[in-house]
């Protein structure tokens, strides 16, 4: 059996040094960095408990063979592989407590003294995402470039990232309820941050929304990594069925989550008109 580690003894991501910002006015970056959720909250930090599962990737380190402790016999995973957050726009009220859950876990998990009394909600990878008259949920939508036309089925975000900062981690790799079975995390050692680069965001807004975010700390990048296997959002969600989880391909087919498809279609059935924009 593996051994069982709280969370507080996890090794974590270095910091960088903080890349000073250029001078001048209110640029694209600064607009992203300062949009999304958009406002502070004090929320007390809560500890979740974790096992560590090999090498955390956020270390910058080679991936290392697999350590995973197995369910027991009879006990079922909670952190499932090959699943997909979904949210739907009818069932949201919008109480934003999906972004105060997932900026409340990140922050506790990577910044734990800088955050020991507040909370910043431009921590969570989940926001609230501004349409004319409409606000619907953002999120990374794990898409993927197609083989046969882009010659790569990677995800967008990975393929345009100078750093490769952007990784996938394996099932058995990662730290157990915040990143791994097979989903995404940004590796911040090598991350260029917002300063001097927000190559992932730029790609990822000019065709989805941008799912890519910075951290106010240390201003690299953050996506959702589907808590590892188990979302939080989900969990924090007191709506039954605005964020669900479950499995990435229906039929052989892979459903991507579009904000503003999103928007439109809530328009539309609030006020009763299709508008032009
Ligand atoms: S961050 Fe954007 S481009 Fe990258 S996988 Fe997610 S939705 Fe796609
Ligand atoms: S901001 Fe970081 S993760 Fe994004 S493309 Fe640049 S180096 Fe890669
Ligand atoms: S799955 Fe986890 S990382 Fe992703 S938005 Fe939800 S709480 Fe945040």
């Amino acid at each position: 059996m593996a051994e069982v580690k709280r969370r507080d003894e996890a090794p974590k991501p270095t910091k960088e040094p903080e890349v000073e910002k250029p001078s001048g006015g209110v640029s694209r970056r600064d607009f992203l960095i300062g949009s999304g959720a958009g406002v502070a909250g004090l929320v007390i930090g809560g500890v979740v408990g974790n096992r560590v599962i090999g090498q955390p990737a956020a270390t910058g380190s080679a991936p290392v063979a697999p350590v995973a402790e197995a369910p027991a016999a009879g006990e079922a995973s909670t952190y499932l592989a090959g699943y997909n957050l979904i949210f739907d726009a009818v069932q949201c009220t919008g109480c934003n407590n999906c972004v105060v859950a997932c900026a409340e876990k990140y922050a506790t998990y990577l910044h734990p003294e800088e955050t020991a009394n507040v909370m910043n909600m431009e921590f969570a990878r989940i926001r609230t995402m501004r349409f004319q008259y409409i606000d619907v949920m953002n999120f990374c939508g794990y898409c993927t470039l197609f083989e046969w036309a882009e010659g790569s089925a990677e995800y967008p975000c990975a393929a345009v990232c100078p750093e490769d900062a952007i990784i996938t981690v394996p099932e058995g790799e990662g730290v157990e309820g915040y990143y791994g079975m097979g989903y995404k995390w940004i590796d911040q050692e090598k991350c260029l941050g917002i300063d001097a680069c927000w190559r992932c965001a730029e790609i990822c807004e000019d065709q989805f929304a941008s799912g890519i975010s910075f951290d106010p700390v240390n201003r690299k990048a953050q996506v959702c990594s589907r808590c590892g296997g188990d979302p939080e959002c989900v969990k924090a969600c007191p709506e039954f069925g605005a964020l669900k989880w479950v499995p990435a391909a229906r039929n052989g087919r892979f459903h991507a989550f579009i904000p503003s498809d999103h928007a439109e279609l809530l328009y539309r059935k609030i006020y009763n008109h299709v508008r032009e924009l």
